[in-house]
């Protein structure tokens, strides 16, 4: 088969009828006119969840025989949001038999060569304004050598319209005002901070700093073991206990990372005769510990408790472990989980409650204790996630939870067991963020003072943010992914670090600049980000012409 699958993909456009059905349903005659050998795009008003497998039948030109086979929905598209764009889903081929293969093949090659493209050796250099990242990810029945090459190409090319606005350097600390090495110009810079976790500022508090410095002095930099071995230390011991309470669970356990503490979390206590029900926008890592777990894995509408509701009473008969698994605040919308309505539908289903506070510890909650406390739900949540990278501002995870659960993870959560514990240091500061977070609550009360002036701001001038957004996290949305990438190039320009959130990140039509308000903003760091934001925002048509409300508050 030819390597020019991407490029086949981006161009053919062309309207032709294919009859899609799942095992339960049909749903009649659908159109697609975005096919390449690994996939299509299929148009439709109902797509069907993310993940699910559906039968695909269709018809090439000038031969008779449907190809035929399962695939996978693999992203989707909502029509609602944007009129003009269809709504859909992009299907990707599971089992194409070699002779569907061949006929597709030279179907697909037909169309390229009646669009008069170029073969591949030619197509290093990308247009990074007619792809997404999604356009070289492993998904793609292409080559590592193509997708690496062409992932360069793309990169490169968003690099030279100075819309690559990832991995700057930072040559500070991760405050509210950081200087990076700006590679775009060649030298060092200031910039807002307004894409940092770091939400309360504990990363360079000096009550941290200090204590980080003692326990070098006491403990050098490395753990030098896992944990189980000659890795625990008095401070994890400390730590151990310390997160339990502020949880308020029997137990706690220390991963090296957030991430690594859901793969391991998850992975260790479901099987493969379990349940997992996710929320459609959980976390990647507990997307991954899930699959990783070959358990039944389910997912649900974002925090649509009827769809949840739904879920569980299809899997009613399953007698292995139902757990339910959602995150506090979402990483993307900025949103919290309706915890209390999931632990009535858990109870009634008799399943386990899963909360990943990343984004919600010292955040949300009684002194930035999470989603447990946000709700007054303390003990009836089976198992809590959490990170130390963020509000904490270290790196590392936990679960807090019953003294069985975690002491079971001791033995079984393979990123734990197999995996050096933290370096004491870190531990340490950890332990004192911890501290500070207790005794100087005014840091919490002003981050949410930052983060109501900021929103009200960016509403009144018009931007468009996410719908019940109740977090440090504050998402604009921008719409097509062409605008997003300019208006990066133009925020990092005008001296705002923001993040740029693409598709598959979020849907197409609703990327977004991610926005994080953090405790350490002064008035003026988010008077001349809101006065940037109103400036590129009209240069660029997504808010009005209103007058500038800034300043006059
Ligand atoms: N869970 C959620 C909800 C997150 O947003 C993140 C970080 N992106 C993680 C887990 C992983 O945490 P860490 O960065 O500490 O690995």
């Amino acid at each position: 088969m030819p390597d020019n699958g991407t490029e086949r993909r981006k161009n053919l456009r062309i309207p032709f009828q294919i009859d899609v059905s799942t095992s339960n349903s049909r749903s009649g005659y659908l159109q697609t006119y975005d096919i390449s050998s690994y996939g299509m795009f299929v148009k439709t008003d109902a797509p069907l969840p993310l993940d699910s497998k559906v039968f695909v039948s269709f018809k090439v030109p000038d031969n008779p025989i449907p190809i035929k086979c399962y695939a996978r929905v693999a992203w989707v598209n909502n029509a609602s949001t944007d009129k003009n764009k269809p709504g859909g889903m992009g299907v990707q081929f599971l089992s194409l038999s070699e002779f569907d293969e061949k006929r597709l093949d030279k179907f697909l090659d037909t169309l390229y060569k009646e669009s008069g493209r170029q073969g591949s050796d030619e197509l290093i250099e990308i247009d990074s304004e007619e792809f997404t990242l999604f356009d070289f990810s492993p998904i793609i029945k292409e080559s590592l050598d193509e997708r690496s090459k062409k992932l360069l190409g793309y990169i490169n090319d968003m690099k030279s319209k100075g819309s690559h606005t990832y991995r700057r350097q930072l040559i500070s600390s991760s405050g509210s005002r950081v200087t990076i090495f700006d590679e775009t110009i060649g030298k060092e810079r200031e910039m807002i901070m307004m894409g940092s976790n770091n939400y309360l500022g504990l990363s360079a508090h000096p009550r941290v700093v200090k204590a980080a410095e003692d326990a070098i002095a006491q403990y050098g930099v490395g753990a030098g073991s896992v944990s189980l071995l000659a890795g625990t230390f008095d401070l994890h011991k400390r730590l151990e206990k310390k997160l339990a309470e502020l949880k308020g669970t029997e137990d706690a356990i220390i991963f090296p990372s957030g991430y690594s503490t859901n793969v391991g979390c998850l992975s260790a206590i479901l099987r493969d005769r379990d349940l997992v029900a996710l929320d459609r926008l959980a976390h990647a890592s507990i997307i991954d510990g899930s699959m990783l777990s070959n358990s039944k894995l389910r997912t649900f509408k974002h925090s649509d408790m009827k769809s949840l509701n739904d879920v569980m009473e299809r899997n009613k008969d399953i007698e292995g472990t139902k757990l339910i698994a959602v995150d506090g605040v979402y990483s993307m919308d900025g949103d919290i989980a309706p915890l209390p309505e999931i632990v009535k539908i858990a109870k009634e289903h008799n399943a386990m409650v899963m909360v990943d506070d990343a984004h919600a510890t010292g955040v949300i909650g009684k002194m930035g204790k999470g989603t447990t406390s946000h709700y007054d739900l303390e003990g009836e949540v089976d198992i809590i996630v959490g990170t130390l990278s963020k509000a904490i501002g270290q790196l590392g995870g936990f679960v807090a939870s019953s003294k069985e659960i975690v002491n079971y993870m001791r033995y079984f959560a393979r990123s734990y067991f197999f995996s050096t514990s933290l370096p004491p240091v870190v531990v340490a500061s950890v332990l004192e963020s911890i501290a500070v977070m207790e005794t100087e609550p005014h840091l919490h009360k002003q981050l949410w003072e930052n983060i109501e002036y900021f929103k009200g701001i960016l509403v009144s001038l018009g931007f468009e943010i996410v719908e019940n957004t109740q977090s440090a996290i504050i998402p604009v949305i921008v719409g097509e992914e062409t605008m997003l990438k300019k208006m990066s190039a133009r925020l990092h320009e005008e001296g705002i670090y923001v993040n740029p959130v693409p598709y598959p990140a979020v849907p197409r039509d609703k990327t977004r600049f991610r926005i994080s308000v953090m405790a350490t903003h002064t008035r003026e760091d988010l008077d001349t980000t809101l006065e940037v934001f109103e400036k590129v925002g009209r240069e660029f048509g997504i808010i009005g012409s209103k007058k500038s409300i800034i300043n006059q508050q």
